[in-house]
């Protein structure tokens, strides 16, 4: 039988990045943890972007350093390219993640204040000859960054946009197949963020890249996004297609996202996350939605189908005999 998360997974080709029935708990004192995700499962193709939403303490992030294994999940399978990582040898973990690179959220403080532009591009090419300046230079070009002006500058004298362009670049030039960006706008001004999804959006186009985009925002997913998958609490809410879950987004919590960063009225109650120390019974949504009832309480909400690549973990919504 089909546990929660299973139903929406993909068959028909073997996905870049999949995740299965993934649990990632945190160790808090000797006795005690929590479960920053619980049971989550999906795909991600080759050439896709799917987009993981969620508000803080949503598992987005856990998820993510789950798949590289940083720390390893405490249970679920995550294969890569193919290859279960459960029990891979460290260095066959290290060649395979050299396919995976990762842009974070603090460009600033992932590069070296002492080096330059050109030098920080370059880092992550193992073999000398890669370090080819006009192979650099062409990266830096396709990341907006003009060699000319920016190649020898250092960190202090770039903007946090290019920063995050210059760590781009230093993913890109690896060659990796797949990039995971986590968060990889939410520390520049509103004005910069556009820019640089535009950018990531065009070389994942022009590159053929599949990727994991993570972010609490789903305006900043709306333009890059081809599936959308939804977080709260460790589970997955809701996952689809990023049109459908626009045009018609189902779960209570996806609709309180858009309403959110929509403006319009807000139906469920915007108001905390309950601590993850003690997550509400049944459906972990059911203390913020206003029609949370009995079955709510008793029971979790397993993942149902309810348009083409479109699948809802509510027992209400869309409508169902109460
Ligand atoms: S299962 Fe119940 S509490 Fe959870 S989102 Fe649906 S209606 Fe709300």
């Amino acid at each position: 039988m089909a546990g929660v998360g299973e139903i929406h997974l993909r068959r028909d080709e073997t996905p870049v990045l999949s995740v299965r029935n993934l649990v990632v708990q945190h160790r808090l004192r000797r006795r005690s943890f929590v479960e920053a995700v619980s049971g989550v499962s999906f795909d991600v193709l080759h050439g896709e972007t799917l987009a993981l939403v969620g508000e803080s303490g949503s598992g987005k992030s856990s998820t993510a350093r789950a798949v590289i294994q940083l720390p390893p999940p405490t249970g679920g399978e995550v294969a890569l390219f193919g290859r279960e990582l459960q029990g891979v040898s460290p260095e066959e973990l290290r060649q395979l993640r050299r396919k995976l690179q990762i842009i974070v959220q603090d460009p600033v403080g992932a590069l070296n204040p002492l080096k330059r532009v050109r030098q920080l591009a370059a880092e992550g090419l193992e073999v000398w000859s890669d370090r080819d300046p006009e192979k650099v230079d062409a990266m830096l070009t396709a990341v907006g960054l003009d060699p000319e002006i920016y190649a020898a500058r250092r960190r202090r004298e770039l903007s946090g946009g290019q920063c995050q362009r210059l760590c781009i670049a230093r993913a890109l030039l690896i060659g990796p197949e797949m990039l995971i960006c986590d968060e990889p706008v939410s520390a520049l001004d509103v004005s910069i963020q556009a820019q640089i999804v535009e950018l990531l959006r065009e070389l994942q186009g022009s590159m053929g890249l599949s990727m994991l985009f993570i972010s609490h925002d789903l305006r900043i997913v709306k333009s890059i996004a081809s599936r959308v998958l939804v977080l709260y609490m460790g589970r997955v809410c809701e996952v689809g297609d990023a049109d459908a879950l626009y045009s018609s987004p189902t779960h209570p919590y996806t609709k309180l996202l858009i309403e959110a960063v929509e403006g319009g009225a807000i139906e469920a109650d915007p108001g905390e996350i309950p601590s993850a120390l003690e997550p509400p019974s049944g459906c972990r949504f059911r203390t913020r939605c206003p029609a949370a009832d009995a079955r709510c309480v008793a029971e979790v909400p397993q993942l149902r189908q309810v348009g083409d690549d479109h699948f809802v973990a509510c027992h209400h919504f869309p409508d169902e005999a109460r």
